[in-house]
């Protein structure tokens, strides 16, 4: 099959300025920025409690001062306690999912929704979307910021939507097909059971004129992505994003893809040991921390996201000059400690990944029945591998174990399911039942 070539472009000047042009940006936004927040009460009050007088915020230096806000800061001030301009002003509100109880409300003006599709024109702009494309989204549409970001960044760049929204993969293969549809956007687990629905069908791959998927909202590995581009011959572009920043368009891939560009003359990035908050080097796993530059409704600073990345600030051969993420290989919130060792669900996906004979779709169960730690992966067998002898479903079990073993350094149980009988997701997978909460 042959995939398609992206052609090396940029949107925005902005996005390769030199390092020192662009540090005095951000130092000058900054400062602006921290004007804006003096509106919201929480930062205020931080700021007096600190004794940081604005008037002396003047360059990225300064930003180490300035108090982190965590997402109990905004639970605290919901739904709009955080709002720096009057609700008049407000164009739009979405939400981040709470697991549970309250969402987090957000909130953009006109400015922040020109913005948002701004950055989210960059990124599919560096994943090969051009005006003459179309693009379905089946994405939730909703409080949720994927639907929406995506839809207007892909107007923005002067393609077409086909607004197809989550759910209903049958109608989603009929509507690529019959509409001929270029690209696609979606959750990579998402992608995953449409995937597998066109394998599983009588469907040809050559009855689709898909070239590339732009996938986010939820953290994915590398694996994946091969898994995904061999059986659909597409490529697979990742992008970032979170609705406390702004949604999708804080980051993503360009040509090259090692790595996502991080729009930093819109937000400053830091990656920060979250134990001790200082900060880590280039290359090292840390919380990824994000100060927004452009906003107008909500700015954010020094935003603690809990998820666990690495910065790469080297030039990129693509032309851009700003800093690139690593993927999210975990979330510090996702994060589950097995008899004491730190273990990422992404973890067990990429074991999976690796062992043939296996869908990645799976479950990790965790108890505690006699004070004891207990880790149990369910694991879909393909149609072929359920049709398999004992002896063959024995070697796939030692071989998963094996597998999981190898990445986490933690033995699990390891249990196989048939085919199709785990939950399928249409927007952020749930893959952890820890039943020793509570
Ligand atoms: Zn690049």
């Amino acid at each position: 099959m042959k995939k398609f070539v992206v052609e090396n472009r940029i949107w925005d000047k902005e996005e390769s300025l030199p390092r020192a042009e662009l540090a005095a940006l951000q130092g000058a936004k900054l400062k602006e920025t921290v004007a804006r927040v003096q509106n919201v009460p929480l930062y205020k009050e931080a700021f007096s409690k600190s004794g940081i007088a604005p008037e002396k915020i003047n360059s990225l230096d300064d930003l180490k001062r300035l108090p982190f806000t965590t997402k109990a800061d905004l639970r605290g001030h919901y739904p709009l306690g955080m709002l720096a301009v009057d609700r008049s002003e407000v164009a739009r509100y979405h939400a981040s999912s709470g697991t549970t109880g309250k969402p987090t409300m957000v909130a953009y003006t006109q400015n922040d929704l020109k913005t948002w599709a701004n950055l989210c024109a960059r990124f599919l702009t560096g994943g090969g979307l051009l005006p003459e494309h179309s693009v379905q989204i089946a994405f939730g549409y909703g409080l949720f910021t994927g639907g929406f970001g995506l839809h207007y960044g892909v107007e923005r760049v002067g393609a077409s939507v086909i607004p197809a929204a989550a759910g209903n993969t049958p109608k989603q293969i009929m509507l690529m097909m019959d509409m001929q549809v270029d690209a696609l956007v979606c959750t990579p687990s998402y992608a995953l059971s449409i995937s597998e629905f066109i394998l599983q069908s009588d469907i040809s791959r050559s009855a689709l004129n898909l070239k590339h998927a732009h996938f986010g909202g939820e953290p994915w590995t590398e694996d994946m992505r091969v898994r995904i581009e061999d059986e659909m011959g597409i490529l697979c572009f990742n992008n970032y994003g979170l609705s406390e920043v702004i949604g999708p368009g804080v980051s993503g891939e360009c040509a090259v893809r090692d790595g996502m560009h991080i729009s930093e003359d819109a937000f400053i990035v830091e990656c920060i040991n979250p134990e001790t908050l200082e900060p880590v080097a280039p290359g090292e796993e840390g919380e990824l921390v994000f100060t927004s530059l452009c906003k107008e409704a909500m700015p954010i600073i020094r935003y603690r996201t809990r998820d666990i990345a690495s910065l790469n600030l080297e030039p990129c051969a693509c032309g851009r000059t700003t800093a690139r993420m690593s993927r999210v290989t975990g979330r510090s919130d996702d994060m589950l400690i097995i008899k004491g060792v730190n273990v990422y669900p992404s973890q067990v996906e990429q074991a999976l990944l690796r062992v043939e004979g296996t869908a990645p779709h799976y479950l990790i169960e965790v108890d505690r029945p006699d004070r004891k730690d207990v880790a149990t992966v369910k694991v879909e067998m393909t149609e072929k591998s359920f049709s398999s002898s004992m002896k063959e479903l024995q070697e796939l079990k030692d071989k998963i174990d094996r597998a999981i073993q190898g990445i986490t350094g933690l033995r699990m149980n390891v249990e196989l399911v048939s085919p199709n009988s785990l939950e399928r997701f249409i927007g952020k997978a749930q893959r952890v039942v820890d039943r020793r909460r509570g």
